[in-house]
């Protein structure tokens, strides 16, 4: 069992007056963190103690931060095994994603060493007797706010980016992979100096009690109800806000595609991290002529796939986070089934202990109901039959939220017409994972704002100023 601690003004096991969380074991229920809950009281000494570090951490000379963050980076890679093991335990997802996971956040933080030193900022061409320039500066505290479905990989691309553009952070991890927080947070400050960086662990309303303070700015990678909370948060103490929040995904499979091929997408897509990914595939929009092939193939997929416990390497789906969050997945399957839909597999919740659910397949989905509008966050996927590829690329486009999309097509027209009439942040044409390195978008509306990820994400912690030198009494110096 993990016993996780805080670490505020550069103290560890500092606070936790707010209570223990207990986070269990999505496999087995057994207990596997124990976990101090900050007070509202702690989390404002520790945005005091963290601004009273601020300055000497600006004033330190990048490439000297990046040295840091690189031996941060070899840091984390020392506990790379155990990072993944806690991420396995507490949130259920395969070991060998959980590893993947940690890789991804180690590499990150390499490219962020890499890349923060070389960047620039302008000289502008103001008159000879004057020197102008624009150049970007640390924006001061940073709050970064991460979930529990990749845990490792997000919060090292928040943490790292924030960190080496000379920002000092307070990290709140998810209440549901707190342990994971704690060891990426003393593997990251054993190579930071004391006060660099914060942990403050406990639940939402210690991710609310830190976003209403007087911060720089606020990353929140979440849902959207979260994120929308933390945005009116921060329109009352003026904090830039970041946000990387929910989407509802749709694959759309056009007429011409071999079926079996696009349901194998669809099932790595949908099915993945038990869909428990923000780019999951949620919603299928599949042409007529294609449309029970696919679904029969899919249905094949969904029950090949060999269930088990995260540790078990022959594990493919694990549990889902908890079971709070099954009862949500099996709300939506269920409300679906009674507009109308029919399970063609899975739906269905199992007995015994943990909060697996089955790989499931849903069709005669209609693009209103809410299991086809709304992020389901699970294994689950839900199918609208169209008869054009106008029609399916009209109903992807309508959604609240606008994160990412696949197409499959051989038609290069349909793929052109794809990635310019989409409204999301991401396009991907025949492959649902995938993209180059540093890849790195706005997403729109409800699925947030401002980069996340890529070499972006280090514009996004640093303020530019622009800066107008002349000689006194208008000489030449
Ligand atoms: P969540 O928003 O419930 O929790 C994320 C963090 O926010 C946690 O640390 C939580 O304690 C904190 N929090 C909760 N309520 C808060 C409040 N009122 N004020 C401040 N902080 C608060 O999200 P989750 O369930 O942990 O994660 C799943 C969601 O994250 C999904 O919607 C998924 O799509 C999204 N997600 C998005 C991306 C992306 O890049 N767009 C990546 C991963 C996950």
């Amino acid at each position: 069992m993990y016993t996780v601690a805080q670490l505020i003004g550069g103290v560890w096991g500092a606070g936790g007056e707010g209570g223990e969380l207990v986070v269990h074991d999505p496999a087995d229920g057994s207990p596997v963190s124990s976990v101090p809950v900050a007070t509202a009281d702690e989390v404002g000494k520790a945005v005091e103690a963290a601004r009273g570090a601020a300055a000497e951490w600006a004033a330190t000379a990048p490439a000297d931060r990046a040295a840091a963050l690189h031996r941060a980076a070899d840091a984390v890679a020392a506990v790379a095994d155990e990072l993944a093991r806690a991420t396995t335990a507490e949130m259920g997802k395969p070991l060998a994603d959980a590893r993947g996971g940690v890789e991804a956040g180690i590499g990150t933080l390499r490219q962020y060493a890499e890349l923060a030193p070389v960047r620039g900022g302008r000289t502008l061409h103001g008159g000879t007797h004057a020197l102008d320039f624009m150049v970007p500066q640390p924006r001061g505290v940073v709050a970064a706010i991460t979930p529990w479905n990749d845990p490792v990989a997000v919060s090292c691309g928040l943490l790292g980016a924030a960190l080496v553009t000379g920002n000092v952070v307070l990290h709140k991890p998810s209440e549901r992979a707190p342990a994971t927080g704690w060891l990426l947070a003393r593997a990251l400050d054993s190579a930071l100096p004391p006060g660099v960086l914060s942990l403050l662990t406990g639940g939402p309303e210690v991710g609310a009690a830190l976003a209403a303070q007087e911060v720089d700015v606020v990353a929140h990678v979440g849902s959207t109800a979260t994120g929308r909370a933390i945005a009116a948060a921060a329109a009352r103490t003026g904090a830039k806000v970041l946000l990387e929040n929910g989407g509802s995904d749709p694959l759309v499979v056009d007429g011409d595609v071999d079926p079996v091929w696009a349901a194998g997408q669809a099932a790595v897509g949908a099915f993945a991290n038990a869909g428990q990914i923000c780019v999951a595939v949620e919603r299928i929009y599949v042409h007529r002529d294609v449309a029970e092939d696919f679904t029969q193939a899919l249905v094949e997929r969904a029950e090949r796939l060999r269930v088990g416990p995260g540790g078990d390497p022959a594990t493919e789906l694990g549990p889902l986070v908890d079971r709070r969050h099954r009862d949500h997945v099996h709300g939506q399957v269920t409300a679906a089934v009674a507009e109308g839909a029919r399970v063609r597999t899975g739906g269905t919740l199992p007995d015994g202990p943990g909060a697996f659910y089955p790989a499931t397949v849903v069709t005669d989905c209609r693009h209103d109901m809410t299991l086809v509008r709304e992020e389901t966050f699970g294994p689950v996927a839900a199918i609208v039959v169209v008869d054009s590829f106008s029609e399916a690329l009209r109903c992807a486009a309508d959604s609240p939220y606008g994160l990412a999309a696949t197409v499959l097509t051989g038609s290069m027209s349909h793929a052109q017409r794809a990635w310019r009439e989409l409204p999301v942040g991401t396009v991907k044409i025949n492959a649902v994972f995938g993209g180059a390195p540093g890849g790195a978008a706005h997403p729109r509306r409800a699925s947030g704002h401002g980069f996340g990820y890529g070499p972006e994400l280090l514009d996004e912690f640093t303020a530019t100023k622009a800066v107008h030198i002349e000689a006194p009494g208008g000489g030449h110096w």
